[in-house]
């Protein structure tokens, strides 16, 4: 067992995702056949184009992208998070049919940043070790194996355990979970995750995911008095990011 830390990567997309979209919403105002009107999106002005939809909240032209992520290295905490998002499809490990007595965990970041930080990091590996060995105990109590074991012995096992998952979603509930979780009252494990989830979409979406971020970079901060009064730092951290990757 031991320590890992999250990671998204963008493993599957729609193919030509910001093209797809303009020709959906083309078809909607234009007299052409479906044909006619794809052909045209290939070559025409996307960018220009999809901002408009934007603006104007045509928002459901934007579901025909899709963005498919693996994400690994990641909390059974941070899963909790991320299935409240119901317009997304998820694909998980199973604690029936995979055994966990090796199980690999993620450390809270608070922990690191104690002024002792590396004492207690030893103390939080001996308790996951603990942890382990009752999982352990439970598994041979219960039978020693299989899904009927697993699936009783796992309620011993934290929340600080790693899981990995797939999680499809499409452009426009991939804009409102950036909203929600790119925000800095977000919990810092699902917020690093959807701020790899941001770089890997902008970079074969920029278009789409032009605006993609929390909302106080769109507008006002809907947080009111819990705002973080950050906005300027966000903007700066976003801009940065996506200049990492060439964007
Ligand atoms: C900072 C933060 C703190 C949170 N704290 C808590 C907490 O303490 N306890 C808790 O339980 N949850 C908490 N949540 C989770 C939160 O309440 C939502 O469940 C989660 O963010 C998913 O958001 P959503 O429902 O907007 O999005 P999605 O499920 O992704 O849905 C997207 C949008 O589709 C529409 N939609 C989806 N389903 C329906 C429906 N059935 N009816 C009508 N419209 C629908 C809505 O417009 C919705 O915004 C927290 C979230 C955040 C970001």
């Amino acid at each position: 067992m031991e320590r890992v830390t999250g990671k998204a990567e963008l493993i599957r997309y729609t193919e030509r995702p910001e093209e797809t979209v303009a020709a959906a919403a083309r078809l909607c105002y234009s007299p052409e056949g479906a044909g006619e009107v794809i052909e045209k999106s290939g070559s025409a002005d996307n960018a220009r184009y999809i901002a408009m939809l934007k603006n104007m909240g045509h928002l459901s032209t934007f579901e025909h992208a899709s963005f498919t992520f693996a994400l690994t290295g990641v909390s059974r905490a941070l899963l909790a998070q991320i299935t409240r998002h119901r317009i997304a499809s998820f694909s998980v490990r199973s604690q029936r049919y995979v055994d966990q007595s090796d199980f690999n965990y993620v450390l809270p970041e608070g922990i690191k940043n104690l002024p002792n930080a590396d004492e207690l990091i030893k103390k939080f590996d001996g308790q996951m070790r603990t942890i382990a060995l009752w999982y352990g105990e439970w598994r041979g109590l219960l039978g020693g194996g299989g899904e009927k074991t697993n699936e009783d012995a796992r309620f011993v096992l934290p929340n600080a355990c790693e899981t990995q998952l797939i999680v499809t979603m499409n452009a426009r509930e991939l804009l409102h979970f950036f909203s929600l979780r790119c925000c800095n009252r977000a919990q810092w494990e699902i917020r690093s995750v959807a701020w790899q989830m941001l770089r890997a979409a902008s970079e074969v979406a920029p278009n789409l995911f032009a605006s993609a971020g929390p909302a106080c970079l769109n507008g006002v901060c809907p947080e009111g008095k819990k705002s973080c009064g950050k906005r300027a730092q966000v903007r700066e951290y976003k801009d940065g990011l996506l200049k990492e990757r060439q964007i």
